[in-house]
């Protein structure tokens, strides 16, 4: 009987929405750790070797980790100040997700195409991984655009049957042609036209932290322009690998995917 109400409390911990910028130990989440106090200057932080966001909390200089996807449950060890800290990683199963897609090119691709994809997951994976040396003061989001938020983070998705990508964003209903706002400041890091995602922005906050829209019908900022919250920066649409009109809206850590609930308030 004790361990049977021990599963459920497990259970309804596993699906409470996390707050937002708490620590959420499983692949695509988070986790926080203070790494010496504030009036000592910040030691530097690494996944690897990539460096991790540094920030101020309270009396403390804290890190905070994006946790990668594909990470095993158990421990994964970062580095601060040359020195290993472990991080435990708890289970987490994410829900299959099968779609049928009727532009065959989108599921198996050609030569040309798969250039193509080759050269601009250059440029995102570039925009994802700046790290830009400026003080980040908070993690948290306002919504993109006001509809409905769907838990798609993580699902492992099947195109035609095919296994592909995890889902490394959020799907936020909207219509054709709703402006999406810069949910905080930034600068936007990169635009584009891309094969899967179609018309892109991402934003970065600073420090590793970047945002990502896509499927735009427009875009309405450029490369190196500063975003303030509540900017426009395109409108919804159904550009790329879609099957309708929505925002996929993707937010990253130390170049990894992290579930955008954790981020908005
Ligand atoms: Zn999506």
């Amino acid at each position: 009987m004790i361990s049977r109400s021990i599963i459920v409390v497990a259970l309804l911990a596993m699906s409470a929405p996390a707050p937002a910028t708490e620590p959420s130990l499983r692949p695509g989440g988070l986790a926080i750790i203070e790494i010496g106090g504030a009036k000592a200057p910040a030691p530097d932080a690494k996944l690897g070797d990539t460096p991790l966001l540094v920030m101020r909390r309270g009396e403390h200089w804290v890190t905070v980790v994006g946790i990668p996807l594909d990470t095993d449950p158990g421990e994964l060890l970062v580095t601060i100040g040359g020195e290993p800290r472990v991080v435990q990683v708890s289970e987490h199963a994410y829900r299959e997700q099968r779609l049928t897609v009727e532009n065959k090119s989108f599921v198996t691709q050609n030569q040309e195409q798969l250039d193509r994809i080759w050269s601009e997951r250059k440029i995102i994976d570039a925009a994802l991984n700046h790290y830009r040396e400026v003080p980040v003061d908070g993690l948290s989001l306002a919504a993109p655009i006001p509809g409905t938020q769907s838990s798609s983070f993580g699902y492992r998705r099947f195109f035609n049957d095919q296994p592909r990508a995890p889902h490394k964003g959020m799907d936020i209903a909207g219509n054709s042609g709703d402006p999406v706002v810069a949910p905080r400041n930034g600068v936007v890091a990169a635009t584009g036209d891309y094969f899967f995602n179609g018309n892109t922005v991402l934003i970065d906050h600073g420090r590793g932290f970047v945002t990502m829209y896509c499927h735009l019908s427009e875009i309405a900022v450029e490369s190196g322009q500063p975003v303030t919250t509540g900017e426009t920066i395109g409108a919804v649409g159904a550009t790329g690998r879609v099957t309708g009109a929505h925002l996929h809206f993707g937010t990253y850590l130390n170049g990894t995917a992290v579930d955008p609930a954790i981020f908005l308030e």
